[in-house]
């Protein structure tokens, strides 16, 4: 389901033809060295791919324009070697739609003292050529990332290589199709939300369909196909059976697991990457999705619970945004549920009723099946784990009426302090930064809502450029929050934006 395309970013070096062909020559040179060395320094999860030199506005203008029809580039990355006269690049910059990021970068590390010269300094003047192109991006308008220093230290691969992860996310966001197969929660207000806008700022197709149309295509899942998928199940999680009787709790499992193959088909058939289910809305299903959810979100597609399409769409789009990386931590929808404000040790225990994502599990993954106390179905299986510790980011994109406003809060997952054996339900616990209190105050100011997509993945950075990117305002709350401030941006928000 997480097939995203084999994205491409394109090194364009700019340069002018003043200093002659030899000069030229070496621009060309250099550019391919340090193309070449991002590629070999495996920080990066995308190619970089070398582009001639750009010296002209025609040149650029015809540049720019392929990389916007080739589907493979994901963004194009700039450097001015040389002074490069930023008139040139204005035709191409209006048309450039990649995203961009400028690489503010030198061939050679050091000040040659013993043999500099005049033709040296021509050669390598990106500490002024650099800024003569990036007054014309600035007095455009046109949204970059900066990224500032020598092309082989790794902390500068490392920043090239997140904002790639930008840049693929801003590039995916447009293909991002949510299925809806329930309306909102009756009288809710934050999973709301202006679809028509969403489409036109996020590039969101958010569709709905009756719950019986999905819930037919359940049913018509042969009971081998189930079977096959329920001694799956059985093989890789463990069977928390609590007092059922094994064969009734097989029965409840094997519900989840027709749920799972028959949901998947009709996603698939009709081309959606997400889904919001609600537990009063389920027509002819016989439970509330749990572990078939879970294992949805597991296989790349984003979920909202209670109508929550907004949340849908960022999980999948974070899911997107990580693909691929080492060492991958997991990315789920939550919910701030319940508090610990034990002083020292506070914290939000983050749960649903069911559908967190198992990739942020830590430890073994349990199945077990309980009553649940919402809705009038069959008592649901469900996978229940607790998560990883280590930094993660919230976040929460909202519709203040007339805009979105995205919140990111960074946020410290801990292990719980004890454990929970009534709990029947998947569970993460953090610690908002700069603490519990002026997190959680600070997130209800921006009016952040209670769902929220979690990921350990990403970085607050990310998530706010892809949010600029789109056009949106990003809220962070962070170790550098205070509330004092936090009121004056959100004041200075509702100004710029609207
Ligand atoms: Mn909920």
């Amino acid at each position: 389901m997480l097939t995203t395309k084999n994205y491409k970013f394109w090194f364009c070096t700019g340069s002018q033809d003043l200093y002659g062909d030899e000069c030229l020559r070496k621009v060309a040179e250099h550019s391919k060295i340090i193309v070449a060395k991002l590629n070999e320094s495996g920080l990066l999860p995308c190619e970089v791919v070398w582009k001639p030199t750009l010296i002209t506005n025609s040149v650029i203008r015809q540049t720019f324009n392929e990389a916007n029809m080739d589907e493979e580039c994901a963004g194009v990355i700039v450097w001015c070697h040389t002074f490069s006269p930023a008139k040139s690049w204005i035709l191409g910059l209006k048309e450039l739609r990649k995203p961009l990021l400028h690489f503010h970068t030198q061939f050679n590390e050091e000040i040659p003292y013993d043999t500099i010269d005049m033709d040296f300094m021509n050669e390598n003047q990106a500490a002024h050529g650099d800024r003569e192109w990036g007054h014309m991006v600035s007095r455009m308008g046109i949204e970059r990332k900066i990224v500032v220093g020598h092309w082989s230290d790794e902390n500068v691969q490392n920043k090239i290589g997140s904002w790639m992860r930008t840049a693929i996310g801003i590039i995916e966001s447009s293909h991002i199709r949510v299925m809806r197969v329930a309306d909102n929660m009756r009288n809710v207000a934050v999973t709301e939300g202006d679809k028509v806008e969403a489409q036109l700022k996020f590039g969101w197709e958010v569709d709905t369909y009756p719950v019986n149309e999905i819930a037919e295509c359940v049913d018509s899942v042969s009971v081998s196909d189930t079977n096959a998928l329920v001694d799956e199940y059985y093989d890789r999680y463990d069977i928390l059976l609590e007092g059922r009787d094994p064969e009734e709790f097989r029965r409840h499992v094997a519900v989840q697991a027709q749920i799972e193959l028959g949901f998947e088909r009709f996603l698939e058939e009709k081309n959606y990457h997400a889904i919001v289910t609600h537990f009063g809305d389920l027509g002819s299903l016989k439970q509330l999705p749990g572990l078939a959810i879970q294992r949805l979100e597991e296989k790349g597609y984003g979920f909202g619970a209670e109508g929550d399409w907004k949340v849908a769409a960022m999980v999948r789009l974070m899911k997107i945004m990580t693909q691929g990386m080492k060492d991958a931590k997991g990315t789920s929808m939550l919910e701030d549920y319940t508090y610990n404000m034990v002083k020292g040790k506070e914290g939000i225990l983050q749960a649903h009723m069911l559908e967190i994502c198992p990739s942020i599990a830590e430890g073994p993954i349990s199945i077990k099946c309980q009553p649940l106390s919402m809705g009038d179905r069959e008592d649901p299986a469900r996978l229940v784990f607790t998560s990883k510790e280590g930094k993660g980011i919230a976040t929460s994109l909202i519709d203040l009426g007339n805009r979105f406003r995205l919140i990111i809060n960074d946020v410290d997952c801990k292990k719980c302090e004890k454990p929970m054996p009534k709990l029947p339900v998947a569970t993460n616990f953090w610690t908002p930064q700069p603490d519990f209190y002026t997190g959680a105050e600070a997130w209800i100011l921006a009016g952040g809502a209670h769902h929220t997509a979690f990921t350990y993945d990403l970085t607050a950075e990310q998530m706010g450029d892809w949010a600029n990117a789109m056009g949106i305002e990003a809220v962070y709350i962070d170790k550098d929050t205070n509330i004092r401030d936090l009121k004056k941006d959100l004041m200075l928000g509702s100004i710029y934006y609207r």
